[in-house]
Protein backbone atom coordinates (compact mmCIF):
# COMPACT_ATOMS: atom_id res chain seq x y z
CA UNK A 1 0.00 0.00 0.00
CA UNK A 2 2.71 1.99 1.14
CA UNK A 3 4.95 1.41 -1.54
CA UNK A 4 2.11 1.98 -4.38
CA UNK A 5 1.28 5.45 -2.95
CA UNK A 6 5.34 6.11 -2.95
CA UNK A 7 5.21 5.19 -6.61
CA UNK A 8 2.18 7.58 -7.38
CA UNK A 9 4.04 10.00 -5.92
CA UNK A 10 7.15 10.02 -7.82
CA UNK A 11 5.11 9.16 -11.04
CA UNK A 12 3.04 12.34 -10.33
CA UNK A 13 7.07 14.29 -9.51
CA UNK A 14 8.06 13.51 -13.12
CA UNK A 15 4.79 14.31 -15.23
CA UNK A 16 5.03 17.35 -13.47
CA UNK A 17 9.16 17.78 -14.40
CA UNK A 18 8.11 17.11 -17.68
CA UNK A 19 5.05 19.66 -17.87
CA UNK A 20 7.57 22.55 -16.66
CA UNK A 21 10.02 21.18 -19.06
CA UNK A 22 8.12 21.28 -21.52
CA UNK A 23 6.48 24.96 -20.62
CA UNK A 24 10.19 26.40 -20.10
CA UNK A 25 10.57 25.01 -23.81
CA UNK A 26 7.88 26.94 -25.25
CA UNK A 27 8.95 29.74 -23.66
CA UNK A 28 12.51 29.83 -24.72
CA UNK A 29 11.45 29.30 -28.79
CA UNK A 30 8.54 31.98 -28.45
CA UNK A 31 11.47 34.26 -26.63
CA UNK A 32 13.61 33.63 -29.05
CA UNK A 33 10.65 34.12 -32.36
CA UNK A 34 10.20 37.26 -31.04
CA UNK A 35 13.73 38.32 -31.15
CA UNK A 36 14.22 37.15 -34.72
CA UNK A 37 10.99 39.11 -35.74
CA UNK A 38 12.27 42.27 -34.05
CA UNK A 39 15.76 41.90 -35.19
CA UNK A 40 14.39 41.19 -39.05
CA UNK A 41 11.81 43.47 -40.42
CA UNK A 42 12.02 43.67 -43.71
CA UNK A 43 13.03 45.55 -46.58
CA UNK A 44 10.09 46.49 -48.70
CA UNK A 45 10.70 47.24 -52.41
CA UNK A 46 7.52 48.95 -54.67
CA UNK A 47 6.80 49.00 -57.95
CA UNK A 48 3.49 49.77 -59.92
CA UNK A 49 3.18 48.10 -62.69
CA UNK A 50 4.17 44.21 -63.40
CA UNK A 51 7.25 45.19 -65.26
CA UNK A 52 8.58 46.99 -62.36
CA UNK A 53 8.04 44.47 -60.07
CA UNK A 54 8.30 41.04 -60.57
CA UNK A 55 11.45 41.07 -61.78
CA UNK A 56 12.29 41.73 -58.46
CA UNK A 57 10.07 39.28 -57.39
CA UNK A 58 11.55 36.67 -59.75
CA UNK A 59 14.78 37.02 -58.12
CA UNK A 60 14.00 36.61 -53.96
CA UNK A 61 14.45 33.56 -52.57
CA UNK A 62 11.28 31.20 -50.79
CA UNK A 63 9.18 33.18 -51.97
CA UNK A 64 5.35 33.21 -50.88
CA UNK A 65 2.49 35.44 -52.24
CA UNK A 66 0.01 37.34 -50.30
CA UNK A 67 -2.67 40.01 -51.60
CA UNK A 68 -4.60 42.67 -49.89
CA UNK A 69 -7.20 44.43 -52.01
CA UNK A 70 -5.38 45.09 -55.52
CA UNK A 71 -1.76 44.60 -54.06
CA UNK A 72 0.31 41.79 -54.45
CA UNK A 73 3.05 41.08 -51.97
CA UNK A 74 6.21 38.65 -52.34
CA UNK A 75 7.42 37.54 -49.08
CA UNK A 76 10.83 36.08 -49.62
CA UNK A 77 14.35 36.36 -48.89
CA UNK A 78 17.69 38.01 -50.16
CA UNK A 79 20.72 37.08 -48.74
CA UNK A 80 18.98 35.05 -45.56
CA UNK A 81 17.37 38.39 -45.48
CA UNK A 82 13.58 39.33 -45.14
CA UNK A 83 12.54 41.34 -48.28
CA UNK A 84 9.14 41.64 -49.57
CA UNK A 85 8.40 43.10 -53.34
CA UNK A 86 5.07 44.84 -53.56
CA UNK A 87 3.29 45.59 -56.85
CA UNK A 88 1.49 48.25 -55.84
CA UNK A 89 -0.71 49.69 -59.22
CA UNK A 90 0.01 52.77 -60.76
CA UNK A 91 -0.58 56.17 -59.03
CA UNK A 92 -0.79 58.42 -55.85
CA UNK A 93 -3.88 56.42 -53.95
CA UNK A 94 -3.07 52.95 -55.04
CA UNK A 95 0.99 53.79 -53.77
CA UNK A 96 -0.33 55.16 -50.06
CA UNK A 97 -2.89 52.66 -49.38
CA UNK A 98 0.00 50.05 -50.48
CA UNK A 99 2.09 51.33 -48.38
CA UNK A 100 0.11 51.98 -45.21
CA UNK A 101 -1.40 48.43 -45.50
CA UNK A 102 2.35 46.82 -46.07
CA UNK A 103 3.70 48.89 -42.51
CA UNK A 104 0.74 47.53 -40.80
CA UNK A 105 1.18 44.26 -42.01
CA UNK A 106 4.63 43.69 -42.17
CA UNK A 107 6.55 46.79 -40.09
CA UNK A 108 9.16 47.21 -42.53
CA UNK A 109 12.57 48.47 -41.66
CA UNK A 110 13.07 50.52 -45.17
CA UNK A 111 10.78 51.28 -48.18
CA UNK A 112 12.28 51.64 -51.49
CA UNK A 113 9.85 52.89 -54.06
CA UNK A 114 11.26 52.55 -57.38
CA UNK A 115 10.24 52.46 -61.24
CA UNK A 116 10.22 53.95 -64.58
CA UNK A 117 9.84 58.34 -64.89
CA UNK A 118 10.18 60.94 -67.36
CA UNK A 119 12.67 63.40 -67.52
CA UNK A 120 12.62 67.02 -66.41
CA UNK A 121 16.27 67.63 -66.81
CA UNK A 122 17.88 67.73 -70.02
CA UNK A 123 21.02 66.52 -68.94
CA UNK A 124 19.18 63.46 -68.04
CA UNK A 125 18.65 60.31 -70.91
CA UNK A 126 16.63 57.55 -71.27
CA UNK A 127 18.26 54.99 -69.04
CA UNK A 128 19.81 57.28 -66.11
CA UNK A 129 19.09 56.45 -63.08
CA UNK A 130 18.03 59.62 -60.60
CA UNK A 131 18.14 58.71 -56.89
CA UNK A 132 15.26 61.12 -55.26
CA UNK A 133 17.71 62.87 -52.50
CA UNK A 134 14.40 64.53 -52.19
CA UNK A 135 10.59 63.41 -53.49
CA UNK A 136 7.95 65.89 -54.05
CA UNK A 137 3.80 66.03 -54.88
CA UNK A 138 3.55 68.04 -58.07
CA UNK A 139 -0.36 67.86 -57.82
CA UNK A 140 -0.63 69.75 -54.64
CA UNK A 141 -1.38 73.14 -55.96
CA UNK A 142 -3.60 76.01 -55.63
CA UNK A 143 -5.07 78.30 -58.20
CA UNK A 144 -4.92 81.81 -58.75
CA UNK A 145 -8.06 83.76 -57.78
CA UNK A 146 -9.93 84.62 -60.79
CA UNK A 147 -13.89 85.22 -61.49
CA UNK A 148 -15.90 84.25 -64.31
CA UNK A 149 -14.99 84.81 -67.48
CA UNK A 150 -11.05 85.92 -66.41
CA UNK A 151 -9.53 82.30 -67.51
CA UNK A 152 -6.84 79.59 -66.75
CA UNK A 153 -3.78 80.75 -66.01
CA UNK A 154 -1.55 77.26 -64.15
CA UNK A 155 2.14 79.32 -64.47
CA UNK A 156 0.46 81.62 -61.48
CA UNK A 157 -0.49 78.48 -59.15
CA UNK A 158 1.32 78.32 -56.44
CA UNK A 159 2.56 74.54 -54.74
CA UNK A 160 -0.04 73.64 -51.52
CA UNK A 161 1.47 71.65 -48.55
CA UNK A 162 -1.40 69.61 -47.22
CA UNK A 163 0.67 68.79 -44.44
CA UNK A 164 1.33 72.51 -43.13
CA UNK A 165 -1.21 72.22 -40.80
CA UNK A 166 -4.41 70.37 -39.34
CA UNK A 167 -6.46 74.25 -40.71
CA UNK A 168 -7.44 74.89 -44.43
CA UNK A 169 -4.88 74.80 -46.91
CA UNK A 170 -6.53 77.18 -49.23
CA UNK A 171 -6.93 79.82 -46.05
CA UNK A 172 -3.67 79.40 -44.98
CA UNK A 173 -0.24 81.43 -46.64
CA UNK A 174 1.92 79.21 -44.45
CA UNK A 175 1.01 76.30 -46.66
CA UNK A 176 2.08 78.15 -50.03
CA UNK A 177 4.95 75.99 -50.65
CA UNK A 178 5.96 72.31 -51.90
CA UNK A 179 6.89 69.90 -48.96
CA UNK A 180 9.82 67.60 -49.65
CA UNK A 181 10.22 64.25 -48.55
CA UNK A 182 14.11 64.06 -47.68
CA UNK A 183 15.45 60.36 -48.76
CA UNK A 184 16.96 57.98 -46.20
CA UNK A 185 20.57 58.95 -45.90
CA UNK A 186 21.62 54.98 -45.26
CA UNK A 187 19.79 54.00 -48.41
CA UNK A 188 21.39 57.00 -50.22
CA UNK A 189 24.76 55.51 -49.18
CA UNK A 190 23.83 52.04 -50.21
CA UNK A 191 22.74 53.08 -53.64
CA UNK A 192 25.36 55.74 -54.08
CA UNK A 193 28.00 52.15 -53.13
CA UNK A 194 26.91 50.72 -56.12
CA UNK A 195 26.75 53.14 -58.47
CA UNK A 196 29.57 51.29 -59.89
CA UNK A 197 27.12 48.25 -61.01
CA UNK A 198 25.11 50.06 -63.33
CA UNK A 199 26.00 50.13 -66.60
CA UNK A 200 23.37 50.73 -68.55
CA UNK A 201 23.19 54.96 -68.00
CA UNK A 202 24.60 57.43 -65.29
CA UNK A 203 23.49 57.91 -61.83
CA UNK A 204 22.60 60.90 -60.04
CA UNK A 205 21.10 62.35 -57.06
CA UNK A 206 18.23 64.71 -57.60
CA UNK A 207 14.23 65.71 -57.12
CA UNK A 208 11.90 63.29 -57.64
CA UNK A 209 8.04 64.81 -58.37
CA UNK A 210 4.54 62.92 -58.10
CA UNK A 211 1.14 63.19 -59.26
CA UNK A 212 -1.62 61.38 -60.97
CA UNK A 213 -0.72 63.83 -64.25
CA UNK A 214 1.64 62.19 -67.30
CA UNK A 215 3.12 66.00 -68.35
CA UNK A 216 3.92 66.31 -72.15
CA UNK A 217 4.27 69.88 -72.12
CA UNK A 218 7.67 70.90 -72.14
CA UNK A 219 7.17 74.41 -70.77
CA UNK A 220 4.96 72.91 -67.90
CA UNK A 221 7.96 70.59 -67.70
CA UNK A 222 10.07 73.28 -67.54
CA UNK A 223 8.36 75.31 -65.08
CA UNK A 224 8.33 72.21 -62.26
CA UNK A 225 12.74 71.75 -63.45
CA UNK A 226 12.92 75.77 -62.56
CA UNK A 227 10.06 75.74 -59.62
CA UNK A 228 10.29 72.68 -57.50
CA UNK A 229 13.90 71.53 -58.91
CA UNK A 230 12.26 68.23 -60.55
CA UNK A 231 14.81 65.86 -62.09
CA UNK A 232 12.25 63.59 -63.00
CA UNK A 233 8.53 62.67 -62.57
CA UNK A 234 5.91 59.81 -61.74
CA UNK A 235 3.36 58.78 -60.37
CA UNK A 236 3.87 57.38 -57.20
CA UNK A 237 6.92 58.67 -54.98
CA UNK A 238 5.57 61.34 -53.22
CA UNK A 239 2.54 59.23 -51.87
CA UNK A 240 4.93 56.55 -50.58
CA UNK A 241 7.41 58.71 -48.64
CA UNK A 242 4.46 60.86 -47.00
CA UNK A 243 2.75 58.04 -45.29
CA UNK A 244 6.62 56.58 -44.64
CA UNK A 245 7.20 59.52 -43.29
CA UNK A 246 3.78 59.58 -40.93
CA UNK A 247 5.01 55.96 -39.50
CA UNK A 248 8.72 57.25 -39.37
CA UNK A 249 9.97 54.40 -41.81
CA UNK A 250 13.34 55.28 -43.54
CA UNK A 251 12.40 55.69 -47.49
CA UNK A 252 14.01 56.11 -50.69
CA UNK A 253 12.57 56.42 -54.17
CA UNK A 254 14.83 55.40 -57.14
CA UNK A 255 13.94 56.01 -60.46
CA UNK A 256 15.32 55.28 -64.06
CA UNK A 257 13.79 57.08 -67.11
CA UNK A 258 11.95 55.38 -69.50
CA UNK A 259 11.33 58.57 -71.79
CA UNK A 260 12.54 62.67 -71.52
CA UNK A 261 10.56 64.64 -73.26
CA UNK A 262 12.74 67.71 -73.02
CA UNK A 263 15.04 65.82 -75.14
CA UNK A 264 13.54 63.73 -77.37
CA UNK A 265 14.33 60.52 -75.11
CA UNK A 266 11.56 57.92 -76.89
CA UNK A 267 9.53 56.01 -74.03
CA UNK A 268 11.72 52.20 -73.42
CA UNK A 269 9.98 50.00 -71.13
CA UNK A 270 13.20 47.95 -70.64
CA UNK A 271 14.46 50.81 -68.31
CA UNK A 272 12.17 49.19 -65.80
CA UNK A 273 14.34 45.77 -65.36
CA UNK A 274 17.42 47.87 -65.86
CA UNK A 275 16.08 49.54 -62.61
CA UNK A 276 15.02 46.17 -60.61
CA UNK A 277 18.58 45.01 -61.17
CA UNK A 278 19.99 47.98 -60.08
CA UNK A 279 17.95 48.27 -56.75
CA UNK A 280 18.38 44.61 -56.12
CA UNK A 281 22.84 45.43 -55.58
CA UNK A 282 21.58 48.91 -53.75
CA UNK A 283 19.22 46.03 -51.14
CA UNK A 284 22.16 43.70 -51.13
CA UNK A 285 24.35 46.60 -50.06
CA UNK A 286 21.76 47.76 -47.82
CA UNK A 287 21.69 44.51 -46.38
CA UNK A 288 25.37 44.04 -45.75
CA UNK A 289 25.98 47.08 -43.78
CA UNK A 290 22.86 46.25 -41.39
CA UNK A 291 24.35 45.45 -37.75
CA UNK A 292 23.93 41.57 -37.68
CA UNK A 293 21.95 39.98 -34.63
N1 LIG B 1 3.66 54.23 -71.29
C1 LIG B 1 3.12 53.44 -70.23
C2 LIG B 1 2.53 54.39 -69.24
C3 LIG B 1 2.35 53.88 -67.92
S1 LIG B 1 1.41 54.96 -66.97
C4 LIG B 1 2.06 52.54 -70.78
O1 LIG B 1 1.43 52.96 -71.72
O2 LIG B 1 1.89 51.46 -70.26
C5 LIG B 1 2.53 55.76 -66.01
C6 LIG B 1 3.43 54.96 -65.14
O3 LIG B 1 4.75 55.16 -65.61
C7 LIG B 1 3.36 55.43 -63.71
O4 LIG B 1 3.52 54.35 -62.84
C8 LIG B 1 4.53 56.43 -63.62
O5 LIG B 1 5.18 56.37 -62.37
C9 LIG B 1 5.47 56.04 -64.74
N2 LIG B 1 5.93 57.10 -65.64
C10 LIG B 1 6.90 56.91 -66.56
N3 LIG B 1 7.10 58.04 -67.26
C11 LIG B 1 6.26 58.97 -66.79
C12 LIG B 1 6.00 60.34 -67.16
N4 LIG B 1 6.66 60.95 -68.13
N5 LIG B 1 5.04 60.99 -66.47
C13 LIG B 1 4.36 60.38 -65.51
N6 LIG B 1 4.56 59.08 -65.14
C14 LIG B 1 5.50 58.38 -65.76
Amino acid sequence: MKNNRMKKSALLGIIALLFVSVLAGCTSTSEKDTVQENTQRPIMIQGPMPIEAEKFAEKLENVKEEQSGDFVFYIGTLDNYPVIVAKTGKGMENTAAATAVAIEKYNPIAIINQGTSGGHDPDLNVFDIVLGKRTTNLGALKTGDKGEGEGIDPTTWKPMDLMASEGSAGEDPNAEKARFYEGDKELLAAANAVKDKYTEGKIVEGTIGSADVWNNEVDRIKWFHTKYGTSVEEMEGAAAAQIAKAYDVPFLGIRVLSNNKTNGGQYNPDTATACQEYVYEVVKKYISTMPSE
